[in-house]
């Protein structure tokens, strides 16, 4: 991280939809993300295909298609 040489670049509160706030260089004084380290999408994603994983199961299931 290169400080100081960029005269409107200072730290930035970033908040995030999950409620995670953390600094960083930015030109904007605060920013919004819906996504941080914290709620990164590989965990989200992971979620997210775990949920999608078990709806398929129950779809399979329902429709007698055997999955290995
Ligand atoms: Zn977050």
């Amino acid at each position: 991280m290169r400080e100081g040489i960029h005269p409107e670049y200072h730290q930035a509160t970033v908040t995030c939809n999950c409620g995670n706030t953390f600094t960083t260089g930015s030109t904007n004084e605060s920013i919004h993300v819906e996504i941080c380290s914290k709620c990164h999408p590989f965990y989200t994603g992971q979620q997210k295909a775990n949920q999608a994983r078990g709806r398929v199961d129950k779809f399979n299931k329902k429709y007698g298609i055997q999955d290995k």
